[in-house]
């Protein structure tokens, strides 16, 4: 690669602070102030504006005009979807070389499940309880995006949902809090590393500032209207937990929170994020949210929705140009204070210089590293980890499973036996289908010519089409197993894909039916974004692995789980509704003054429907069986100042080792506002061999116990709870206890 001159400008300033005499963060303060005197109203403003690149399918990114001229007089702070050495090259380059100050912008891109190599939805992994892996998939994302020239991603994700209809579950942990909390933390580690000036760090973006996630009747985009209970209990402990982690930028959310929208909401940006929560890093809005504010009605014009936004906190914006526009008169006029200008700037300012770009604007670009690393083996063994960490056995009637390698035939059925696009998931950012292993082709790598591997579609995701199903079941009939590969289109969920139904589509369900007849071994292999409303599979199919889109390696992965290479350990981390009359629907819900009880016609229920989920949380079987023993607690009076010690017993009574995720959940029966009938508060995966048993043990202190009480306090109150240990949200043993 070229080497670039680093200009005069940046030099002083590098030599004036020597990192080496100071502490960092000082260091890095002061170079930020120093840049700032040097800069106008024009430049300072220009840090605020992000552009994107513009796509041509057909061709390269290309970029408009007065975006060029804008990043060469210092008027662009940041560029998204800029992706690639080459493009990011030539821009930093006319940023660097041109504008007066000389400013490196930052790269950003939706690194959301995977740079070049492909994870499998973030939901998705989030079943696998397992954080290590977690973060270990995200430095793998960072390491392979940085290399590529890419220094944000906008992600972690963090909104809980408790609306499967939303497309947007595919990007977050699900709908529990403490679970979301830890994911999230880990997720922030796996992007930004011990460092973010170190060569594979990316910074991270916490999203969406906040309560995306609960949009009513889960389409996306829309009202949400909540407590300040409700959003300090279950949404914002995953968006606190990043910031703790260290997230270097948040953005703002689409929605509005009870008639404000997130975007100019003073209140969340200012008072909660910076201020309570101590948040250092940079606000970004959401592409064109400010713009947006209009639209909701609390801005006239795009002058008021500049003012109202750069005054609640919003640092940088996203492609709605308003900050370009007007920010300048805003100042003028005094209806924005130079001081929140600079404070936006600053805090700009600090993460690029936290990622060394002043140091180097073109320091992540390296195409060596990047051929050397992307697609590499390492990073594919994670993938493929991840993916059969995240494969959730939801059915496995007479141990159907794992198959037996010595099978001669096996055909695969369904629409997504073959699709490499769709097992990338929604967010694939620069992912290649090319490189997929299919099912079909996963099956092969495992099973290579012993066993004969048929392949038929049978009929699409979606229409009405059933050309195809008397060649399906004749193939069923000749076959050993068959194993079906049914469930949604990549493209189904994800941003601005809200369904009303969740059943799965089509005529697949028409389809299952007929090879479920043939009276042959039947395996589905369901490939999907959300939940879904499998009601008949659940009662009809033996056994069912929730696959989600698993990725790049989503055949070698599965093939593992099939055939016992892997034994399953996953866990649901959104519940799976009945029906989708059910939905919002979560474990995590309040008792009510009128509770269900079976055969009392006056609790809350529903007259056509139970209130069951098909699957709850936590929900996920093993190959194995793991038997848990009465809870034992150390003592069953504690004080705040105590450490509550719950152990169990587990034993692997089956025959394959495996891992189990123990769950300790716990109930506030009598408080000051009323309590969740459970709420986990701790897991462990632990593996045991067949035959084996451990101890886990589990610590609840007076933290575990704080909710957001009548006087608008986190705090512990004492009185007695209910401690739960299982293997899911719904199948516990139980004990109780007092806090004193
Ligand atoms: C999405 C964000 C994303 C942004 C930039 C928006 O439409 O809501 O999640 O980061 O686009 O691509």
């Amino acid at each position: 690669m070229k080497k670039n001159i680093i200009p005069a400008v940046l030099l002083t300033i590098m030599i004036a602070c020597n990192p080496k005499h100071a502490d960092k963060d000082a260091m890095i303060d002061k170079k930020v102030d120093s840049v700032l005197s040097k800069m106008t109203l024009e430049e300072k403003i220009g840090q605020m504006n992000q552009y994107s690149v513009q796509w041509n399918p057909t061709g390269p990114v290309s970029i408009r005009k007065n975006d060029l001229d804008d990043i060469k007089h210092g008027k662009v702070g940041s560029m998204l979807n800029c992706t690639g050495i080459e493009y990011a090259t030539r821009y930093q380059k006319m940023a660097v070389d041109s504008s007066r100050l000389h400013i490196p912008m930052i790269f950003g891109y939706d690194v959301i499940h995977g740079y070049k190599t492909t994870f499998p939805i973030p939901l998705a992994t989030a079943c696998s309880w397992d954080m290590e892996l977690i973060e270990k998939g995200e430095r793998v994302s960072a390491t392979e995006a940085a290399a590529d020239g890419v220094n944000w991603t906008f992600a972690p994700m963090v909104d809980i949902a408790h609306d499967a209809r939303w497309g947007r579950v595919i990007e977050g942990a699900g709908e529990d809090p403490f679970l979301g909390s830890q994911i999230a933390a880990a997720r922030v580690r796996g992007f930004q590393g011990k460092d973010l000036a170190d060569t594979n760090s990316i910074v991270a973006c916490i999203k969406h500032f906040a309560a995306y996630g609960a949009p009513e009747g889960g389409r996306d985009y829309n009202t949400v209207d909540m407590s300040e209970r409700m959003l300090r209990e279950i949404y914002l402990p995953p968006y606190k937990a990043a910031v703790d982690a260290g997230a270097g930028t948040v953005m703002s959310s689409f929605n509005e929170i009870s008639g404000i929208p997130t975007t100019s909401d003073k209140w969340l940006l200012t008072d909660l994020l910076k201020k309570e929560w101590g948040f250092k890093g940079f606000v970004v809005s959401d592409w064109g949210s400010v713009g947006e504010i209009i639209n909701h009605g609390v801005a006239e014009n795009r002058e008021e929705a500049a003012m109202l936004s750069a005054n609640a906190g919003l640092d940088m914006e996203m492609e709605s140009g308003t900050y370009r526009d007007y920010l300048a008169i805003l100042v003028k006029s005094g209806k924005v204070s130079e001081h929140v200008i600079d404070d936006a700037v600053r805090r700009i300012l600090r993460i690029k210089f936290k990622l060394g770009l002043f140091d180097n604007p073109y320091r992540f670009m390296n195409p060596e590293r990047k051929k050397k690393i992307i697609f590499c083996k390492e990073h594919l063994e994670v993938a493929r980890d991840a993916a059969r960490k995240s494969i959730v056995l939801l059915k496995n009637d007479k141990s159907l499973l794992p198959l037996s390698k010595k099978i001669k035939s096996i055909v695969v059925i369904g629409p997504l036996g073959e699709s490499a696009r769709d097992m990338l998931g929604n967010w694939e950012a620069s992912g290649d289908p090319s490189r997929v292993i299919t099912l079909v082709a996963g099956l092969q790598n495992n099973l290579g010519n012993k066993v004969k591997i048929k392949y038929i579609k049978g009929c699409d995701v979606k229409g009405n089409n059933k050309a195809e199903f008397p060649q399906a079941i004749a193939a069923a009939r000749k076959a050993d197993v068959v194993l079906l590969a049914m469930g949604e289109k990549a493209s189904m969920s994800g941003e601005n894909q809200s369904r009303a139904f969740l059943n799965i589509p089509g005529v697949q369900e028409d389809l299952m039916k007929k090879i479920v007849e043939t009276g042959k071994p039947v395996v589905l292999l369901l490939f999907n974004g959300r939940p879904l409303t499998i009601n008949w599979e659940k009662e009809n199919i033996p056994a069912i692995l929730e696959c989600w889109f698993p990725g790049i390696e989503a055949g070698n992965a599965i093939a593992d789980v099939l055939f016992g290479d892997y034994n399953p350990s996953a866990k649901l981390v959104i519940t799976f509704p009945y029906t989708v009359g059910q939905v919002p629907i979560y474990y995590n819900h309040k008792n009510s003054g009128k509770p269900y009880i079976k055969g009392f016609q006056w609790g809350s229920r529903y007259n056509d429907v139970t209130n069951e989920p098909l699957y709850c949380f936590g929900y996920g079987l093993s190959y194995t069986h793991f038997d848990y023993s009465g809870i034992t607690l150390r003592d069953t009076v504690i004080s705040m100042k105590d450490t509550l010690q719950v152990s169990v017993e587990i034993k692997n009574t089956g025959h394959y080792e495996g891992e189990e995720i123990a769950q300790l959940y716990i109930r506030d029966l009598v408080a000051s506002v009323t309590r969740p009938v459970k709420e986990l508060k701790g897991f462990q995966k632990i593996m045991l061999k067949p035959g084996e048993s451990k101890h886990v043990k589990f610590a609840v202190t007076e933290n575990d116990l704080r909710f957001w009480n009548k006087d608008m306090k986190f705090v512990a109150e004492p009185g007695k709870f209910q401690v739960f240990v299982g293997t899911n949200s719904q199948n516990v043993k139980e004990s109780e206890f007092w806090l004193k």
